[in-house]
């Protein structure tokens, strides 16, 4: 079989040439101007190439939602293409830690990786079908804080998909995601009584002795066999040395491989009580998102992608990602979802994050190709 687009087709320059310029706008997802300002130039880059386009306001701590569509409402509407703007790099990052860079086949940059690469490979790869291939993008504003925003209007666009594609960064050596650890995040609050520690120590009770038990409690629950993850990531408790503590928080993030994983840890965390009658729990949260595992509609998808990927000069392989993404949304409706679409890297969300440019033009037309395809066979 034969495809329309070949990786020599790929004019690479001028790709990284427009990548810095979306690198160049720094875009925390905590940072609602920020990211509305790199939501402006994806959406002057859309609508240049001739896309429709569309904003939808959030709420007021978090950026639009850029909706960009290409070709026929009804036909666009049937490939959904997913990518995000936000980046978990602070501003000053790019002026201090992490500037642009190129060292060999390495790019460095906040974001370069994770993921305004791939957000950008979809607008182009729209472009090179020149007209054959209708979708739909979405450039979500808040995906590295868990999507909150936007999960219904993600949701809402999926429904109306046969499939999903999402352009987050390739895995270990170029792999594509048909799988993904489901995430519960938990904020537990530990309350004790405060006391003076020299004259009272009897009248307190510890909150972070109570929560140093808790750590080790809830650290147990990890499992690397069934790939079950509990990392207390970040701890605060206490206020001054001569104070016995009446409280500590504990933020805990929670990586789940499947849904029977996924019941057991999350009644074992909630159903976690101090010992001490004196000592209070209060477990907030809960999934964050839903485990992805591929069904066979998502496996069909993988098939179709298959064949291209070699032809294109790389063996597609599948795995299960340890991280989330919105694919475990759309996946967990039952869409057909093929995920880590996006050029080959490493260091995401570290400021040695970098892309292989090497493995840009290769992705981008077999991504073209696959759209093609999709468009056709879904007309
Ligand atoms: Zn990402």
């Amino acid at each position: 079989m034969t495809h329309p687009i070949q990786p020599q087709d790929i004019d690479l320059p001028a790709f990284l040439a427009e990548l810095r310029t979306w690198v160049d706008i720094e875009s925390p997802t905590a940072d609602r101007n920020a990211v509305n300002a790199m939501a402006d130039l994806a959406q002057a880059a859309a609508t240049a190439r001739g896309f429709h386009t569309t904003r939808i306001p959030t709420d007021a701590q978090t950026g639009d939602l850029l909706v960009a569509r290409c070709g026929d409402p009804d036909r666009a509407a049937r490939i959904l293409i997913l990518t995000h703007l936000d980046t978990v790099h602070p501003r000053g990052t790019l002026s201090g830690p992490l500037p642009w860079r190129e060292d060999g086949d390495r790019l460095y940059g906040p974001g370069v990786y994770d993921m305004k690469s791939g957000a950008l490979m979809a607008l182009h790869a729209l472009t090179l079908a020149e007209g054959r291939a209708a979708a739909t993008i979405l450039f979500i504003p808040d995906e590295e804080t868990g999507t909150h925003a936007t999960r219904t209007l993600v949701e809402d666009h999926a429904r109306r998909a046969r499939a999903v594609l999402v352009m987050e960064p390739a895995r270990e050596g170029g792999k594509i995601v048909t799988g993904r650890r489901g995430s519960a995040l938990y904020r537990i609050r530990v309350q004790g009584r405060a006391a003076h520690s020299g004259t009272r120590p009897q009248d307190g009770r510890s909150a972070i002795r109570a929560a140093a038990k808790l750590v080790l409690d809830l650290e147990s629950m990890n499992d690397p066999d069934r790939r079950i993850g509990v990392n207390v990531g970040v701890i605060r408790g206490g206020t001054t040395r001569n104070t016995v503590p009446a409280e500590c928080v504990l933020d805990v993030d929670v990586r789940l491989p499947d849904l029977a994983a996924q019941h057991d840890i999350i009644a074992k965390i909630e159903a976690l009580t101090p010992s001490d009658p004196d000592i209070s729990f209060d477990i907030s949260g809960g999934v964050s998102r839903p485990a992805f595992t591929a069904d066979a509609g998502s496996l069909a998808l993988f098939d179709r992608a298959a064949p291209i990927a070699e032809a294109m000069g790389y063996p597609l392989v599948a795995m299960t990602s340890g991280g989330g993404s919105d694919g475990n949304f759309t996946a967990a409706l039952g869409i057909p979802t093929l995920d880590g679409l996006g050029p080959d890297g490493a260091d995401a969300h570290t400021q040695t994050e970098h892309i292989f440019p090497s493995t840009i033009a290769p992705r981008l037309a077999m991504l073209t190709n696959l759209l093609i395809t999709l468009t056709e066979s879904n007309a």
